[in-house]
């Protein structure tokens, strides 16, 4: 993976001899005005010709340099990057307000889409995060996939066809509760498969998400990082109080015992698969607050920066009137 993966494919002869044009001229959205001949009806606008959106994660988010080694110990889970608590709940609400508005004319535009990924340890805060970000989104433009256990179905496929098959469609948000990362991590720490099986998974999971990203996804993968003292505290939470037993799974405390083989796991999966065009964002999670707020302005941060726009109004629509 590298930089130019963005570019690679823009302006790339194609074998019959045409050339793909950039497709973007100025609107963000995918043309197939500039093709040659007829074949353009034939050929879907979005493959090829996307362009890296850039991705700025709020102050606070580490993001995982591609290709050198990533040590989860090095960042601070209780970071709250000076921040009032109270003024980060009013920002929130702002930052929700500008996702909303960006969702709205993503969807219209119905050219390119968003995958947010969210991987944590368990009580990590996966749900209390999707819930709070993505608050006041229209239902329509979003789909949510938790992923459990793979289903016997799912288990005659190759690892990546469950989640190939949810990826967000054009002009809309996607959202992954746990990922095809599960793939390098419970089933690695667990020993599902073979190691050699897991090993060559990481390799396949940077070339799917270069499909994706090169067909006009782009791609927020957050790791919700909390220390062993904190997901201690929410377990004792959801033992001790009668509304929050339904979220306690005996299993997270087996779980617990491989909180290190985890921690391990987590760390090879940002080193290998943190790429230009998808890097690896963690999020400092003991403080729900700070998570939500940072999350949620990364994430307005990049709709931005896909910048959709509405589609051309029809023509004369401004002398059309409606019959009685
Ligand atoms: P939860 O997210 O708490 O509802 O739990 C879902 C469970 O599914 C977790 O224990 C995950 O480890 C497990 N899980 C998710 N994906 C996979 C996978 N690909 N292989 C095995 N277990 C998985
Ligand atoms: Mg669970």
């Amino acid at each position: 993976m590298s930089k130019k993966h963005g570019k690679h494919h823009r302006g790339q002869k194609h074998g019959d001899g045409m050339t793909e044009s950039a497709d973007l001229h100025g609107s963000g959205r995918p043309s197939t005005a500039r093709w040659a001949g007829g074949v353009a009806e034939a050929v879907p606008a979005v493959l090829g010709g996307h362009p890296q959106i850039p991705i700025r994660a709020a102050p606070g988010i580490v993001t995982v340099e591609p290709g050198t080694r990533f040590d989860l110990g090095a960042v601070d889970t209780g970071a709250d990057g000076g921040l009032d608590k109270d003024w980060a709940k009013n920002a929130l609400a702002k930052e929700r307000e500008r996702i909303v508005a960006l969702q709205e004319r993503l969807y219209a535009e119905r050219a390119r889409s968003l995958l947010l990924v969210f991987q944590a340890i368990d009580t990590g805060g996966k749900d209390g995060t999707i819930r709070s970000v993505l608050k006041g989104v229209n239902p329509q433009g979003c789909t949510v996939t938790s992923f459990k256990v793979p289903s016997s179905d799912e288990l005659e496929h190759d690892f990546l066809w469950r989640y190939h098959a949810r990826t967000p469609p054009r002009g809309l948000i996607g959202v992954f509760n746990r990922s095809h990362y599960e793939d390098v991590l419970v089933v690695r720490v667990k020993g599902l498969v073979p190691d050699a099986v897991w090993q060559s998974r990481y390799g396949r999971i940077n070339d799917f998400e270069r499909l994706l990203t090169e067909s006009g996804t782009t791609i927020l993968k957050f790791f919700l990082h909390i220390s062993k003292a904190e997901q201690k505290k929410r377990l004792e939470a959801r033992i001790a109080d009668p509304e929050k037993h339904w979220k306690f799974d005996p299993a997270d405390l087996v779980e617990r015992k491989f909180w290190d083989a985890y921690q391990q796991a987590f760390a090879d999966a940002l080193t290998r698969c943190s790429t230009p065009s998808a890097p690896w964002l963690v999020v400092p999670a003991d403080h729900k607050w700070f998570r939500n707020y940072v999350i949620a302005r990364t994430v307005a941060d990049t709709l931005e920066a896909m910048d959709p726009r509405f589609p051309e109004a029809p023509k004369g629509i401004a002398e059309l009137t409606v019959p009685d």
